[in-house]
């Protein structure tokens, strides 16, 4: 008999944090919490990337109400690295006018709160309707920057996390789940 072949993220891995279910299950909560908050309003999402895109296309398929997307990129680690540079930069900025719109940011994680303090910031000056935050990952032990969220998937422990659009050294972000990498 052959051993089974471990997939090769395994040795990256200490432990799933949120499992495929989970995700799933929280998900669709927040894409029904959502439309039932923006009933009467028309919806523009704006996703982070490039963490954000797993989180925000599942999300928008549970979103019954009219909505539009864009794209915003930001970088605020260096290349690979696990600590903050403190630095955010937009890398690319958003095709639509938001002056007037409903925004509802749509990020993968919130660590130190500098990325969506600055993102905040800069949307803010374009004279939205409203700008709200929804967050798949909460790991609120580590703010450094008070940042308002309105709607949370899960609050984490401080450890470094990929999959689920999130990377490892730019690896694994198509991992159905949500895993505690090792040191
Ligand atoms: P903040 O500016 O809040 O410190 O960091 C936010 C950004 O850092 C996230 O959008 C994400 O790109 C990255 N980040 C923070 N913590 C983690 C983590 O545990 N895993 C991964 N893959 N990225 C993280």
């Amino acid at each position: 008999m052959t051993a089974q072949k471990r997939p090769r993220y395994a040795a990256k891995l200490e432990r799933v944090l949120v499992d495929e279910a989970a995700l799933a299950a929280r998900v669709s909560q927040l894409g029904e919490q959502i439309s039932a908050d923006y009933q009467e309003r028309e919806l523009l999402l704006i996703c982070i990337l490039r963490g954000g895109v797993i989180f925000l296309t599942d999300l928008m398929r549970h979103i019954s109400i009219p909505h539009a997307i864009d794209f915003m990129a930001v970088e605020s680690y260096g290349s690979g690295a696990r600590q903050s540079t403190g630095t955010v930069k937009i890398t690319m900025d958003l095709r639509i006018d938001i002056k007037d719109r409903n925004v509802l940011l749509v990020e993968d994680i919130v660590d130190s709160g500098r990325t969506l303090s600055h993102v905040l910031d800069l949307l803010s000056t374009r004279s939205p309707e409203s700008l709200s935050v929804c967050c798949l990952l909460d790991k609120k032990a580590r703010r450094e920057v008070g940042v308002p969220i309105d709607y949370t998937g899960f609050e984490i422990p401080d450890e470094y996390v990929f999959g689920y659009g999130l990377d490892l050294d730019e690896l694994w972000r198509n991992l159905p789940f949500v895993g505690v990498a090792k040191d």
